[in-house]
């Protein structure tokens, strides 16, 4: 078993006796693509102003963690020649990288101790017994390369800087929730003890758990790291740097002609982010909205484009954008007991409860149910409990669209409008009315790109 993870020390005893005020600090993030190659990484000082305050989140490099999750895999077999091949796959990409990064022999020297140390720990995992402990500490490989290759690169070129660990206070707990409170006490003494530094630099996507063990915020999660610093330190404001000019109206990888979007509230977000917009990671809106700190999707490409900025407002009368999310479960619950009858759904949700099952959609009749999950790990105990309600029937392979936009209970005619552009697809849910702005439909996986494609051309 792998004892020591990693050198940090023990979280201090800091404790905040002081009202935080908003401290004039950005948090700005940066995705793969803009880490991508070192090229991009050294143009990164062309939008982060060194003369400036902030802390700087980085990705792992592109590619990277997909790489480490095959790791993992072969690992989890027990294929362990496999996982050597693609280990050394990977670091043979890490040693064109830094010759191409650095350009004196002892930062390149440096750099080479870096991945040596990252890749010989990715290697020696071989002799251990591999459990999910181990493959979390494959998958926070990723972050730690490329934010130490950075903060050695800001070294050579004298742009004095910090690398914050995220593992000493990025920190989820029982129910994998994260913690800003401490946050906000773990890092504000990292921050107040280098107080002529403006670069702090630090890793997205890791944290470590309820048990201590290294862990993560889940795929695409250095938004939600940006976001929970933004929340930590009240940040004046978060910024998400990514190869897109900001959300676009609806899926750019599967419609053409799609726009960028100027502003969205943090609700209008929050679902778009939810239901697929991959563009930012669907817990990531929550925090920066609680503490009311605005949040800009901005370009890594194209910095001068206006992007998205993400706030309490947002512009009436408009349906904005379209959003998808695969891998949907619908389950149906038909019961004549229900007629009349209170306390039913409450018995159903409490199923879902046990399994700690989150529900998507939901709706009803006076007879039966009709709910959506993602997450199918319990599906077969969930289903056997349900049975004892009545009949159960279940579809695989749906998609849910939802359309977000301004639809406030004194509105009319949006719904006609999305329903008009779908009605040669068969629907198998519909959803209104549970907030202002979402409208959505459960439609069959097959059917997603004609739905997007038709709402598109008919919507905007
Ligand atoms: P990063 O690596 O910077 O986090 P991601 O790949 O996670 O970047 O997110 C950016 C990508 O999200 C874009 O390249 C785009 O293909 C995809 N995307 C999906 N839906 C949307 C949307 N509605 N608006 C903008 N981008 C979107
Ligand atoms: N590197 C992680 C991933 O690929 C986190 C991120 O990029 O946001 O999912
Ligand atoms: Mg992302």
């Amino acid at each position: 078993m792998v004892k020591i993870l990693f050198l940090a020390p023990q979280p201090g005893t800091y404790v905040l006796g002081l009202q935080l005020t908003r401290i004039i600090m950005k948090v700005l993030k940066f995705g793969g693509t803009s880490v991508g190659s070192p090229e991009r990484m050294k143009k990164l000082l062309e939008i982060v102003d060194a003369s400036e305050r902030q802390i700087v989140v980085l990705s792992a490099v592109s590619g990277t963690t997909n790489s480490l999750v095959e790791i993992g895999q072969a690992y989890l077999l027990g294929d362990k020649p496999n996982a050597a091949i693609l280990i050394t796959a990977l670091k043979d990409k890490y040693e064109v990288f830094i010759k191409e990064l650095f350009a004196k022999p002892e930062f390149l020297a440096q750099g080479k101790e870096v991945i040596d140390y990252h890749f010989g720990l990715l290697s020696s995992l071989a002799n251990d017994l591999f459990t999910s402990i181990e493959d979390k500490i494959i998958l926070a490989q990723g972050e730690l390369l490329s934010t130490t290759l950075y903060h050695v690169y800001l070294k050579e070129i004298g742009v004095p800087s910090v690398l914050l660990p995220a593992l000493e206070f990025m920190k989820t707990d029982e129910d994998n929730e994260p913690d800003v409170d401490h946050i906000t006490a773990q890092l504000t003494p990292l921050l107040e003890a280098a107080p002529n530094i403006n670069l702090f630099i630090t890793q997205g996507y890791i944290c470590r758990n309820a048990f201590g063990e290294v862990d993560n915020l889940r795929r695409g999660g250095s938004d939600y790291t940006a976001s929970l610093i933004g929340a930590g330190i009240r940040s004046e404001e978060v910024q998400i740097w990514t190869d897109i000019d900001g959300m676009h109206n609806n899926d750019p990888r599967i419609v053409k002609g799609t726009k960028p979007i100027a502003q969205l509230s943090f609700d209008e977000a929050a679902e778009l982010a939810y239901f697929g917009a991959k563009i930012l990671h669907p817990q990531s809106v929550f925090p920066a909205q609680k503490y009311k700190i605005p949040v800009r999707l901005l370009n890594t490409m194209d910095p001068q484009a206006q992007g998205t900025l993400i706030t309490n407002d947002s512009e009436k009368n408009q349906i904005k954008s379209i959003a998808a999310k695969d891998g949907i479960t619908a389950v149906k619950i038909n019961s004549s007991r229900m007629l009349l009858a209170y306390g039913f759904l409450r018995r159903v949700f409490e199923v879902f409860e046990r399994y700690k099952t989150s529900i998507d959609m939901i709706t009803t009749s006076e007879v039966a149910v009709s709910l959506t999950i993602d997450d199918t790990t319990h599906l077969d105990e969930i289903l056997g409990e349900l049975k004892a309600f009545g009949d159960v029937e279940v579809d695989f392979d749906q998609t849910i669209v939802c359309v977000v936009g301004d639809f406030a209970t004194d509105k009319h005619g949006f719904g006609s409008r999305v329903l008009e552009a779908i009605k040669h697809l068969p629907l198998r849910m519909i959803s209104y009315g549970g907030s202002n702005h979402n409208l959505s439909v459960l439609v069959k996986t097959e059917d997603k790109v004609e739905a997007l494609r038709s709402l598109h051309s008919r919507l905007f």
